[in-house]
């Protein structure tokens, strides 16, 4: 039945017209991962490869992300369903535009219900906007729980911010990162 319901929100996502990047795409990108995880990991929009393959989180930043789940031990396709806030790419990976991301929110907002997490993971900025104070930010409240309407949401960094932070201190991005992630796991074993 859920994946039904997904299904059907998937194919009207395929035929959606309602911003203007539906003129651009090569694919739209619904998901990647389990319907029945207990993880929602939101991240920004479709990259030139996550276009090219309808995938989320597939190029660079991707790949970082799945050494990061690794070290977390979290199983990217078990353990998460993968999103992003808007399911078509911006041209040149530029930023979403707030008309955008109100054109798109209801599909996101759908599958949130729909699988209905322990833990929503806000992957860097954009993500973080879309639900929390838009004067947070992301380099303070990172690895913090926000409890609003019964949903827990845990900011992280962005892989692509993380692509450029090459220091394994420990107080570095990259290791924060893990460390929010270990938590982010720990909070759906109970
Ligand atoms: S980004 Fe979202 S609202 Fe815009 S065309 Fe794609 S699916 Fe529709």
């Amino acid at each position: 039945m859920l994946n039904e319901e997904l299904k059907k929100l998937e194919k009207e996502v395929h035929s959606c017209k309602a911003c203007p990047l539906f003129e651009s795409r090569i694919n739209t990108v619904f998901s990647d991962g389990s319907s029945s995880a207990k993880i929602v990991l939101i991240g920004e929009a479709p990259g030139a490869d996550e276009d090219k393959l309808g995938k989320p989180f597939v190029g660079r930043a991707g790949k970082l992300l799945d050494e990061l789940l690794k070290l977390a031990e979290i199983n990217r396709q078990e353990d998460l369903y993968i999103i992003n806030t808007l399911k078509c790419r911006p041209p040149q990976n530029r930023k979403p535009k707030k008309e955008e991301k109100l054109a798109c929110e209801k599909f996101l907002k759908k599958q949130i219900e729909l699988v209905n997490p322990k833990v929503i993971v806000l992957c860097g900025a954009t993500a973080m906007e879309s639900f929390l104070d838009k004067s947070l930010k992301i380099s303070k409240v990172r690895g913090s729980v926000f409890e609003i309407e019964n949903r827990k949401f845990v900011p992280i960094f962005h892989p692509s911010y993380l692509l450029r932070q090459h220091s394994k201190e420990e107080n570095a991005p990259r290791s924060l990162t893990v460390k929010d992630l270990k938590m982010i796991k720990k909070m759906t074993l109970f």
